[in-house]
C-alpha cells in the first residue's frame, strides 16, 4: 500500500492516480502526530476490506497536495558514515559500529514543496538524500533477521546538515531540516530494502546516485543496532544515511530525492531568513577584524 497525507491532516491510500481518503477508517482524533501515525500505532491498515475502501470518497491524485507523512515523529534517528563512497568522502574512518547513530529534533521535518531554510548566510548547508524506514511495531533488542517484521514501510528522506563545529545533533536539527515524503510505501510492496536506486538532484543535476545495496548497515542490521539501544516505537522513522555526493545548497535550488519504487520528494531552498554565523545567540567572542 502507498499512504499520502494531504491537504488538511486527511490520510490517502495511493492507487494509480486516484487517492482513496481512508481517514474515516482510522481510528482516534486528529493530532500533531498525524493521520499516518495514528494509523501505524493502531496496525489497522491490513484488515481493510476492499468493499469498506469502495464507499469511500476518490479524488485524482493531481488535485491534492501530499504533506509531511509523518509531521511529528517522536524520533528520527540517523545513521552516520552508512556508505563506503561516502566515508572516502569524508575522510572517515569510522562507520556506525564505532559512531552509532544519532538523534534529529523531530520539530525539524517539513514536507513535500516546502521550503528548507538556510539558517546561515555564511555557512555550508549540504543535502544528504536518504532511503528512510518508517518503524511499525515497537522494537527492543530485536535481531537482524527479525528486524523486518517491525518495518511499516519507506519513504524519501533529506537529512540537511550545516558543516561547520556543533555536535551532529545541533548541526542536522534546524528547523525544516528533515524534509519527508510524498509517499510512505508499505513494506510487503518494496520487499528487499537492500535492491533500491536513490538518486539525488539538485536544480536537475544528478549529484548522489547509488544503490541500497553498497549500504554498511542495510536496514536489518541498522534497526537491529539502533533498538539494542534504544526502543523504536511505531511511527519512529530512521534515515538510513547518504552516499557519496553531498554538496552545498544555495537559495533558490530545488533538491529531489528519487527512489525507486517509493518516489520522488522535491523541497526548494530559501536563505530568506538565514544570518551570518557571528550573529547567532550567545556568541561572545568577537570575530576578526569586527568591531564590537
Ligand atoms: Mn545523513
Amino acid at each position: 500500500m502507498r499512504f499520502i497525507v494531504f491537504d488538511e491532516d486527511r490520510l490517502g491510500l495511493v492507487r494509480g492516480d486516484t487517492v482513496v481518503d481512508v481517514t474515516s477508517l482510522v481510528p482516534g482524533s486528529a493530532g500533531p502526530a498525524g493521520p499516518l501515525h495514528r494509523l501505524i500505532e493502531a496496525g489497522a491498515a491490513e484488515a481493510w476490506s476492499e468493499a469498506e475502501l469502495r464507499g469511500l470518497p476518490r479524488r485524482p491524485f493531481a488535485e491534492v497536495s501530499p504533506r509531511a507523512p509523518l509531521p511529528r515523529p517522536a524520533k528520527i534517528v540517523g545513521a552516520p558514515v552508512n556508505y563506503l563512497d561516502h566515508k572516502a568522502e569524508m575522510a572517515e574512518n569510522h562507520s556506525i559500529a564505532d559512531l552509532g547513530v544519532f538523534l534529529k529534533a523531530s520539530s525539524s521535518v517539513i514536507g513535500p514543496g516546502e521550503q528548507v531554510l538556510l539558517p546561515y548566510t555564511d555557512v555550508r548547508t549540504d543535502q544528504e538524500g536518504e532511503l528512510t524506514v518508517v518503524i511499525g511495531r515497537t522494537a527492543r533488542d530485536v535481531d537482524a533477521d527479525s528486524a523486518l517484521d517491525h518495518v511499516f514501510g519507506y519513504t524519501c528522506g533529506l537529512d540537511m546538515t550545516i558543516r561547520s563545529t556543533e555536535d551532529r545533533s545541533t548541526r542536522k536539527s534546524f528547523d525544516t531540516f528533515t524534509p519527508l515524503g510524498p509517499a510512505v510505501v508499505t513494506a510487503d510492496e518494496i520487499g528487499d530494502p537492500g535492491l533500491l536506486e536513490l538518486e539525488t538532484r539538485v536544480n536537475g543535476t544528478v549529484r548522489q546516485r547509488t544503490s541500497t545495496r553498497d549500504l554498511i548497515f542495510g536496514v536489518r542490521e541498522l534497526v537491529a543496532y539502533t533498538s539494542s539501544v534504544m526502543t523504536l516505537w511505531p511511527g519512529d522513522v530512521i534515515l538510513t544515511g547518504t552516499p557519496a555526493g553531498v554538496g552545498p545548497v544555495h537559495d533558490g535550488d530545488s533538491v529531489e530525492v528519487d527512489i525507486g519504487g517509493i518516489g520522488t520528494l522535491t523541497v526548494t531552498v530559501t536563505a530568506s531568513s538565514a544570518r551570518p554565523y557571528a550573529r547567532r545567540p550567545g556568541r561572545t567572542e568577537v570575530p576578526t577584524g569586527v568591531q564590537p
